[in-house]
């Protein structure tokens, strides 16, 4: 009995002694994570303020309405994102990230976390200084005298200070380290282009022995290839409607619930640069949108960028780092907002809509789903060549461009004459959005989805209902606070289908 009692008092004291210190663990953790709070609240003031000033100077840079001071900002930038205090903050939180139980500061510190390793490549003081040098070639101006000379030796240049960069870093070169932080994940990517590769080979041989039979060539040329491209383009587009197209915008929003006057949002007309359809920009997070489409582009890329304000308008996170400002590769999810950009141009590949606006017949629409399933192989290796030929940059220094674009030919398109059209490599894309063309076919596959979870959810009519609105805007609120995945989970019950993206175009 004694040592009993013994035992069980030692046990209570050592207990208590137990939870002592976990109250006490706890509450420094918590005095410690208010701390951190505080400090990322001054500083993500201070971010936001420059990120709107770095998206008015992109806006003028691209609207050509103002002078565009890229300069002065990024350099503002520079001086917040090498802040010691802050990387020390998310250098020591980042991987005990687990402990912190308020989720909202647990995301703040993984975005922050992508945002300022990224932010150590495209901000670096050598990286920075060629990119604006390069944008300031590009940029729009009214007398169109840009000296545009050597731009390509200072392009593969910028590529290989990316390159460097990231390896000091750790990575095995700026692809990695881009992939890393992009939400996609190299790995992923990688199996992703590979499924893709293999599952439109075959169909897309079957199309190039048919083309060669039928103009009796011996060998599949570029230019054949480029009128498979064009089928897909032209049958996916809609045709010149009566409306114009920024009536047809707002009529198109009214149609699923949401009164484009009460947005602060603005949408103009003005030449691009070349390679630029349209250009929508957050301003300010979600008080401010503009866009500019370059002359004669259809309403889809009208609806397309204002899917992007759609995204940035209906965003309700009160983090400015959560709200996803696209200036700093690390900061949001492209590939996903591309997929709310291209869910809000699929309305215009709609029946109901089409039959609405157009003077397409229900036969008219059914012809052309055939022919756009024809060449879907052949939309979907174009733009795996798209991208692959920039992401080749990277991966083989050695390689000149122009190798590349023929190698790129050879294997996507299946080009066998040695005669192959190759480009410059005079491209604002790959400046200012390095590695982002995947995020475009990655959209198409995301829009598809959504636009199946709405016709589950609505019915066929879905586009002129005006809950459909609502439905949407799941999607945008929440921010960077999910990852995409979560949001595609949350919106449409599943992550990306990419099989079923297939099924769509009949190819599996
Ligand atoms: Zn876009």
């Amino acid at each position: 009995m004694k040592n009993h009692s013994s035992f069980l008092r030692k046990y209570t004291v050592a207990l208590t002694v137990l939870v002592l210190v976990l109250i006490f663990t706890f509450t420094s953790c918590q005095a410690k994570t208010t701390e951190l709070e505080k400090f990322l609240n001054r500083i993500e003031i201070q971010y936001e303020q420059i990120s709107i000033e770095l998206g008015t100077a992109y806006w003028n840079f691209y609207s050509g309405e103002g002078d565009a001071d890229l300069v002065t900002p990024k350099n503002k930038y520079y001086t917040l994102l090498i802040n010691d205090t802050l990387n020390n903050y998310i250098d020591t939180w980042y991987p005990k990230r687990s402990e912190i139980s308020d989720t909202i500061l647990r995301r703040r510190i993984e975005v922050w976390h992508n945002t300022l390793l990224s932010a150590k490549v495209e901000y670096n003081a050598e990286v920075m200084k060629l990119r604006n040098e390069l944008e300031e070639m590009l940029k729009v101006t009214d007398e169109n005298n840009n000296k545009t000379d050597n731009f390509s030796g200072k392009m593969l240049l910028l590529i290989q200070l990316r390159n460097k960069k990231a390896q000091e870093l750790g990575f095995e070169n700026y692809v990695h380290l881009s992939f890393e932080n992009n939400g996609l994940g190299y790995k992923w990517f990688t199996s992703f282009v590979e499924n893709l590769d293999k599952a439109t080979l075959e169909p897309y041989k079957a199309l190039v022995e048919k083309a060669k039979t039928e103009k009796q060539i011996t060998q599949f040329d570029q230019r054949s290839a480029f009128q498979f491209v064009g089928m897909f383009y032209a049958n996916n587009t809609p045709p010149e409607p009566e409306k114009r197209n920024i009536d047809l915008v707002k009529e198109s929003l009214a149609n699923i619930g949401i009164d484009y006057t009460n947005l602060p949002s603005k949408l103009v007309e003005k030449q691009l640069p070349e390679g630029v359809g349209g250009q929508g920009i957050m301003l300010n997070i979600p008080y401010d949108f503009r866009a500019v489409m370059t002359l004669g582009m259809d309403i889809s890329v009208w609806m397309h960028e204002m899917g992007h304000g759609l995204h940035g308008l209906y965003n309700s996170i009160n983090s400015p780092i959560l709200e996803g400002y696209e200036w700093i590769p690390g900061n949001s999810t492209p590939a996903f907002s591309e997929g709310m950009a291209e869910t809000s141009a699929g309305f215009t590949q709609n029946t109901e809509w089409l039959k609405k606006y157009t003077s397409l017949t229900e036969e008219d629409i059914q012809n052309r789903e055939e022919i756009i399933n024809t060449y879907a192989p052949a939309f979907i290796r174009y733009h795996l060549s798209n991208f692959m030929k920039e992401m080749e940059l990277y991966l083989n220094p050695d390689k000149s461009y122009e190798e590349i674009q023929k190698d790129v030919a050879r294997k996507y398109m299946l080009i066998e004459t040695d005669d192959i059209r190759t480009q410059e490599l005079k491209n604002i894309i790959y400046v200012s959005y390095p590695l982002y063309l995947q995020n475009y076919l990655i959209a198409d596959i995301i829009a598809g989805q959504v636009h199946q979870a709405m016709e589950e959810k609505f019915g066929t009519d879905y586009a002129f209902n005006k809950e459909t609105g609502n439905y949407l805007q799941q999607f945008y609120k929440g921010g960077e606070y999910f990852t995409w995945q979560q949001r595609m989970v949350n919106g449409t019950g599943k992550e990306l289908d990419v099989n079923a993206y297939l099924k769509r175009y009949n190819i599996k």
